[in-house]
């Protein structure tokens, strides 16, 4: 039996969700007037196809409680959907989830063993954080009397149902692996991958998701008043043909290689491009923030990085750097991040680096005066360092991970996971 707090668009979709899947709901909202309208199939809000799974499901398979109470008693699984609010600060406002949280730790008639599933929209840590400890300071430990997990909810408004009932991804995040058993076997019905993750990292997808969503959206925005100052540019042509570049659904570079994590941008086109739309705009009297903070990241990705190796290496071991094209299957060094990692190594005093790359072991040497080594193969360069430091995602270092990973690697591209 299930449970779901809150019955606004993300609750009411998750209960008659379910429903469709056969589970039993209890549904509960704190605003009686929401709750009385439901009970007279009546939704506040227009989403499509909801209508219908409500007047399927209600009084047989959904039910409106009239209390906390009700709803909680003897569920296995309860979902809060509770609204997070920003507050004026800016950050989350978890009074609603914590009052629900609150009452239901108040019931005596909880099921033996509920799962308590956090699917409002939560910050990372939040779970781990916060929730856990105000759970725990009401005498109840997670993994013995009860199971905890956040569940972030992905659908989008004008298309709750589709996305709930046809998800193409159930994330799971949580630390009790009864907990995951018990999700997975009630989402096992929803035919979708189920990711089995860690409090902080469940959270964490919801917001990289966001984030991108609102980046490319500002981006967008940003681009269109960069091309309204330079004057006479179409914009909506530009964007339409924008998007018939191949890479946004095709093989073999999609889109996607781009919204991955590495250790910065380079090559001949997209420093140079960038900086100088930034300063085209910018001699036309307009400030291209996301532009200027692009160029800057570009530059902290690759100190950070220098960074988390120097932190894990001492000066005396042999650094091995893998890759110095700016990025596989070509030769271009021309503003390649392995130059600055290198610099920003031997600026902190390490005097033994040693670098392979399939293809640009010559030209690298030939265009940097950079007092390092190069070796001939990979065997070479694994051989000779103590720590190696993935900067080029080549395939041959894919396809020879295991010797790679006999050494300590910092895999700076995320490549050999
Ligand atoms: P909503 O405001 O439509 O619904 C929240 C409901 O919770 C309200 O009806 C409110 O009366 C009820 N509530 C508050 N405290 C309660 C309590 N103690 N007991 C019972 N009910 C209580 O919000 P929503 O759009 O459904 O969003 C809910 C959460 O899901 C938020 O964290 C949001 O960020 C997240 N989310 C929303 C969407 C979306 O598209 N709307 C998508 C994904 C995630």
């Amino acid at each position: 039996m299930i449970a779901v707090i809150g019955l606004g668009f993300v609750g009411l979709t998750t209960a008659l969700g379910f429903c469709e899947k056969g589970y039993e709901v209890k549904g509960y909202d704190v605003d009686e007037a929401k709750s009385e309208g439901l009970r007279n199939l009546k939704i506040p809000f227009y989403e499509a196809d909801l209508p219908e799974a409500l007047q399927r499901h209600h009084g047989k398979g959904f039910t409106v409680a009239h209390s906390f109470a009700e709803a909680v008693e003897g569920a296995d699984i309860i979902f809060y959907c509770v609204g997070t609010p920003g507050k004026e600060d800016g950050s989350a406002d978890l009074t609603y989830l914590k009052g629900a949280i609150d009452q239901t730790l108040a019931s005596d008639k909880l099921a033996p063993y509920p799962v308590l599933v956090v699917k409002s929209t939560v910050p990372p840590s939040t779970t781990q954080n916060e929730i856990k400890p105000f759970i725990e300071a009401k005498g109840f430990k997670i993994g013995k009397d009860l199971g905890l997990a956040n569940n972030p909810e992905f659908l989008r408004e004008g298309y709750a149902w589709a996305d709930f009932v046809y998800p193409d991804r159930v994330v799971l995040g949580a630390e009790d692996e009864k907990s995951f058993e018990i999700l997975r076997e009630t989402y096992t019905a929803f035919n979708a991958p189920i990711h089995f993750v860690s409090y902080n990292t469940g959270e964490f997808i919801k917001y990289l998701s966001n984030t991108l969503l609102s980046n490319l959206i500002s981006f967008a925005n940003e681009q269109s008043m960069i091309a309204k100052t330079i004057g006479d540019i179409d914009i909506p042509s530009a964007f339409k043909i924008l998007h018939e570049d191949a890479r946004w659904s095709g093989e073999p570079a999609k889109m996607t290689s781009y919204v991955y994590p590495g250790c910065g941008y380079g090559g001949y086109c997209l420093p140079k491009d960038t900086e100088a739309l930034y300063m085209q705009a910018k001699s036309k009297g307009y400030e291209a923030k996301m532009l200027a903070d692009n160029l800057e990241t570009n530059e902290r990705i690759k100190s950070f990085m220098a960074d988390e190796v120097a932190s894990k290496v001492s000066k005396e071991e042999t650094i091995g750097i893998l890759g110095l094209s700016f990025k596989a299957d070509s030769d271009d060094i021309r503003q390649t991040p392995a130059l600055d990692i290198i610099q920003n190594l031997l600026d902190r005093g390490y005097k033994n680096i040693i670098a392979y790359d399939p293809m640009a072991n010559e030209i690298f040497a030939k265009h940097y005066d950079v007092a390092i080594r190069y070796a001939d193969t990979l065997e070479e360069l694994v051989d000779e360092a103590d720590q190696t430091v993935l900067v080029t995602a080549w395939k041959e270092f894919r396809d020879k991970a295991e010797l790679i990973k006999s050494k300590p690697l910092h895999d700076l591209r995320y490549f050999l996971v």
